[in-house]
């Protein structure tokens, strides 16, 4: 299974991912994630994004492309992959088509996750991550079991450095710009599949896990330019 995530930030896209990720045994790739650990790990990627991320801003297309070359040709990827934050320009989506032909492999299907501002602004603000595993929580509506640290390796969990308030406004306004018109570009090919993301974690776990069934009984595949424009359903 060859999945992607769209959606604005604070829709629950990593949440999901993770969970779908154990649910096929198939890895949930966050590019975000990726640069954090860069930038963790000082490399010349992580010293170059780090001031990028911090504002809000996207990292440059050829960095991004990159890098994601260099995951999705590792081991545990072969099998499937879920990319969670990639692609958010026309000219990454259009590289990824580029390298999945490459490898000689299609996506199964592409999920656009649905919130309304308000309710990602709320989430986002609320939002607590840890360092460690990536994991997310929020003290509204998905606390962790212990307050301040993660279920999973009991690491403090941390107020990401771009979840101000000002980084957010920006995130979403360059969301709506670059990144939500790829909705489209994929819709045209007939895989774009569409979550409500304000239901609870499990509801919105088994809408897509009925979505990406309906798809995988479907004919068609999105490979690069392999199925007829303006074929699929809206
Ligand atoms: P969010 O979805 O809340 O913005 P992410 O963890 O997905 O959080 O991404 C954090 C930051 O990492 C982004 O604001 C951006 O600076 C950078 N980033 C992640 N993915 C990409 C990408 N595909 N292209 C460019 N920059 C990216």
């Amino acid at each position: 299974m060859r999945v992607i995530f769209l959606g604005p930030q604070g829709v629950g896209k990593g949440t999901q991912a993770a969970l779908l990720g154990a649910r096929f045994g198939i890895p949930a790739l966050s590019t975000g994630e990726m640069l954090r650990s860069e930038v963790k790990r000082k490399t010349e990627i992580g010293q170059k994004a780090d001031a990028i991320m911090k504002r809000g801003d996207l990292v440059p297309d050829d960095v991004m492309l990159a890098l994601i070359r260099s995951r999705l040709s590792e081991a545990d990827a072969r099998s499937g992959f879920i990319l969670d934050g990639f692609p958010r320009t026309p000219a990454q989506a259009e590289g990824l088509d580029g390298t999945l032909a490459h490898f000689d492999t299609q996506l199964n299907a592409v999920v656009l996750f649905k919130a309304p501002r308000e309710v990602l602004l709320a989430r986002l603000s609320g939002r607590r991550t840890c360092p460690k595993c990536g994991a997310n929580y929020n003290l509204e509506t998905h606390p962790p079991k212990a307050q301040g640290v993660c279920d999973h390796d009991g690491t403090r969990l941390v107020h990401r450095a771009d979840d101000t308030p000002e980084a957010i406004n920006h995130r979403l306004e360059l969301y709506e710009r670059q990144t939500a018109p790829l909705a489209e570009y994929y819709r045209k090919r007939g895989q774009l599949r569409e979550i409500d993301g304000t239901r609870p974690i499990d509801a919105v776990q088994q809408a897509l896990v009925d979505a990406l069934d309906s798809q995988r009984q479907a004919p068609s595949t999105v490979g690069a330019h392999r199925t007829p424009q303006g074929s699929g359903s809206a």
